[in-house]
């Protein structure tokens, strides 16, 4: 009988590295997940615990890594990512960027296993090209609130390049747009529980600016799907996975209010410094190489993640204000 594939996934406990670790579980891999909790929780993760194929280290990643045994695969998806999480623990998010690459990289080299990096959109920056291709070199403010996160990425990106060419090591870099569904922590600032935890607890719906930014949110399974496809392909340059359906904060909020039909009103609030005009990724490449494009709709995705949040306990409901996030956001 063939082996399991064995893969390390870090931030395995967060929205991203959760799902992961279902996907590969299905996929019948052994899957050793790897978090220190900061921003994860160990409820995304549970189920899996009974699992023989399924471990947990409770680790961070920005100190030295021991796994034991051979490795086939490594993610990289350790890292704080929201804006309040940012501004909450900028040292941990440029740690977990550059030491925790580093460390996953060297184990990398020892196990002779393929690294992948959870890159982002934010490398770059507010993009003065739009949609944004994988070549635009990105418009970034190193010191602005978003710069521990936006620079950290880009230094993953060059180290991850760096340890490609001059080790030979088997690298991919996927560049990650918006993305949603169900376990996305309700008090993490971020654009979509902020929407629907207003609307669940009858409060004003909170936009930024005047709401004419724009944004493009993917679905967390077709994420997934593209990270599986781009990990399995000999494609080592960054790529670009996300939903290119545009819309803009204004109309997102009107969706929000349609779908849980809240009669809540919305409060305008100034825009958080940095904050991207526009953001749009150009897939030509994952569709080209990996045969890959989104198959669920918003008002799908929509649905199933309104449905995921109303599972929640009114007790975790309540004890998010989304309007004391409002100390931590610069103006
Ligand atoms: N936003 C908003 N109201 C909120 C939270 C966020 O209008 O209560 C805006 C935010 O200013 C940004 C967009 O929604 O323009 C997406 O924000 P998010 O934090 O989800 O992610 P980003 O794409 O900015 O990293």
């Amino acid at each position: 009988m063939e082996s399991r594939k064995r893969i390390l996934i870090t931030g395995a406990a967060g929205f991203l590295g959760s799902h992961l670790c279902d996907f590969f579980i299905a996929k019948d891999y052994d899957v050793i997940a790897m978090d220190n909790l900061i921003t994860g929780s160990l409820k995304n993760i549970e189920h899996l615990f009974p699992l023989e194929n399924f471990e947990f280290h409770h680790h961070d990643v920005s100190n030295f890594i021991h796994v034991s045994g051979d490795l086939d695969y490594i993610l990289h998806f350790a890292s704080p990512a929201s804006p309040i999480d940012y501004l909450k623990i900028p040292i941990q998010t440029l740690k977990v960027g550059s030491l925790g690459i580093h460390n996953c990289l060297g184990l990398a080299k020892q196990k002779n296993a393929r690294v992948m990096i959870a890159s982002t959109s934010e490398v770059y920056g507010d993009p003065e090209v739009h949609p944004q291709v994988e070549e635009y070199w990105g418009h970034v403010n190193p010191v602005g609130p978003r710069g521990v996160y936006d620079e950290a990425k880009r230094f993953q990106e060059a180290m991850t390049m760096a340890y490609h060419t001059f080790h030979g090591l088997e690298t991919r870099i996927v560049r990650i747009f918006n993305t949603y569904g169900p376990r996305m922590r309700l008090n993490d600032g971020r654009v979509l529980p902020a929407f629907i935890g207003q609307a669940l607890r009858g409060e004003d719906i909170t936009i930024f600016g005047d709401g004419s930014q724009t944004r493009s949110f993917c679905y967390v399974s077709d994420l997934v799907e593209g990270i599986y496809r781009l990990l399995l392909s000999d494609y080592t340059q960054p790529m670009n996975i996300g939903n290119p359906s545009e819309i803009s904060i204004k109309d997102f909020a009107e969706e929000i209010i349609e779908l849980t039909g809240t009669d809540q009103k919305v409060v305008y609030k100034d825009l958080p410094v940095d904050d991207p005009k526009q953001r749009q990724p150009d897939i030509t490449k994952a569709k080209k190489i990996l045969d890959w494009e989104p198959k669920v709709d918003r008002a799908e995705g929509l649905k199933i993640t309104y449905e995921y949040f109303q599972s929640l306990s009114q007790e975790e409901l309540l004890k998010t204000d989304h309007n004391n996030f409002e100390k931590y956001i610069k103006h």
